[in-house]
């Protein structure tokens, strides 16, 4: 973009017009917000020219980093053959039909067909239709009931506002969407109390089935989650979690969703999130990394249980977006598709960058403030404590994530907080050496924020 203002006429203009999304407004005109005017590699650039680390991929999406020139010429050339067409009323067209086909084939294998969307939230939205349609083409409409997870993130349409499990969403909500329920999540480090990480992810894996028993297996429709939760705070779950959770599901026939916005292709070292832990979902939520967040685009993966009803005998399905499978995002998703297969970026997750992500961020643990540091492939966390061996928090009132996060910002790294809790996901062509400056960052902000509270 070529409009060039002063920082200080940006910051007026954004606070005057502009209303961002989960931001405390009286605090952005207190502060000024921070304007962001390039990026490359995996480094954004500030309006005064500084230059941050990025260590969240923006939002979880800039999967193969900032700049790649492969995806901005695949979108000219796309807007200028195809700009736009839909894909409704038995119309289609190669972008969006050559998406399906890769991403069937990228899927695991009971993966058979691809519903397309413009964003996370509305793939979410998408899949509790599919799973209300699906128990109705199976002549059991009363099943209808979807249960999700407190502190599980879905987006914020209303539908994926009532299916996560955030409560201060919940609280703007007059009308939450009917027929969801939430149990507690596998967040061993927070709630896990005296019980091993094993004991406690079963014990919170089989709440599953007592919320059916309680409610009904009659009336339970589905099972809706984050392989791991992003959001919510990289809450890695127990390896004894997800093993169950699909025995209970499986036991009694509903259906499992698994939302792999986050997870999705290639942030675990996997394509999928549900690939890493074994599991079998009927629908998986896709969104972010599929374009490496380029241009917006998702879509619902969808296995052939519910795949074969609804996609051949159930009739027309009274669902869609003008952007559904959009060309130029079908394009821009085909070739950063193509980028992580022929660059290896997700194996280089799994074999190599992972590893070594996580053996560096593993020594934040000896941090005076750190009461855990935990991670898997590309994603981290660590929990900010007052007192490591109790685990005990500081008090809410410190804010002391928060102040973290901005001693991170000022001092080059975007690392966001949620609560306490300090969050990385970073873009996963990130090499050594800027991993070595990410962990680095973040020790000397920590030390910042612990000097900040003495
Ligand atoms: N699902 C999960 C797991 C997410 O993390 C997000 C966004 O962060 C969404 C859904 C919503 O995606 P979007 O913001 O593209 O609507």
């Amino acid at each position: 973009m070529t409009t060039s203002r002063s920082k200080a006429e940006w910051q007026a203009l954004d606070s005057a017009h502009h209303l961002h999304p989960f931001t405390d407004y009286a605090d952005l005109t207190a502060k000024g917000s921070r304007i962001i005017t390039r990026a490359e590699g995996v480094y954004l650039y500030d309006v005064d020219g500084q230059r941050i680390l990025d260590g969240m991929s923006g939002l979880w999406c800039v999967n193969v980093g900032y700049g790649r020139r492969e995806l901005a010429e695949v979108a000219g050339r796309q807007m200028l053959e195809l700009p736009y067409y839909n894909n409704f009323f038995q119309t289609a067209h190669p972008p969006a039909i050559e998406l399906a086909r890769q991403l069937v084939e990228l899927a695991p294998a009971h993966v058979t067909r691809v519903f397309f969307t413009g964003s996370g939230s509305e793939s979410v939205d998408t899949a509790i239709r599919m799973i209300w349609r699906y128990w109705q083409l199976r002549d059991q409409p009363q099943r209808n009931i979807i249960i999700g997870r407190k502190n599980g993130y879905h987006g914020s349409t209303i539908g994926g506002a009532s299916l996560g499990g955030m409560g201060a969403m919940h609280k703007q909500l007059a009308y939450p969407v009917g027929g969801i329920v939430h149990i507690e999540q596998p967040f061993w480090f927070g709630e896990g109390g005296d019980l091993s990480p094993e004991e406690f992810g079963l014990a919170r894996a089989r709440q599953l089935a007592d919320k059916i028993e309680e409610l009904g297996p009659e009336r339970v429709a589905a099972f809706f989650a984050e392989p791991i939760q992003g959001a919510g705070g990289v809450i890695i779950p127990p390896a004894s979690y997800w093993p169950e959770i699909q025995k209970i599901c499986d036991r009694y026939g509903i259906l499992l969703v698994a939302d792999e916005v986050i997870c999705g292709f290639g942030r675990t070292g996997q394509w999928f999130g549900s690939e890493y832990y074994g599991i079998k979902p009927d629908l998986m939520t896709i969104a972010k990394g599929l374009t490496s967040g380029y241009v917006p685009m998702g879509g619902v993966l969808v296995g052939e249980r519910v795949g074969d009803l609804l996609g051949s005998e159930g009739g027309e399905f009274y669902h869609g977006f003008t952007y559904s499978g959009h060309p130029v995002a079908a394009a821009v998703a085909l070739e950063n598709l193509r980028l992580l297969r022929e660059e290896q970026i997700i194996q280089r997750v799994r074999e190599e960058a992972g590893p070594y992500l996580q053996q560096r961020w593993g020594t934040l643990a000896e941090h005076p403030l750190v009461g855990e540091a935990r991670g898997l492939g590309f994603f981290g966390a660590i929990e900010l404590v007052a007192d490591k061996a109790s685990r005990q928090r500081f008090d809410e009132d410190l804010n002391v994530g928060m102040r973290c996060r901005e001693h991170c910002f000022n001092n080059g790294l975007v690392m966001r907080a949620v609560g306490d809790t300090m969050i990385i996901a970073p873009p996963l062509v990130m090499t050594h050496a800027e991993i070595d400056e990410l962990v680095e960052k973040a020790w000397k902000c920590l030390d910042l924020t612990a000097k900040s509270l003495r």
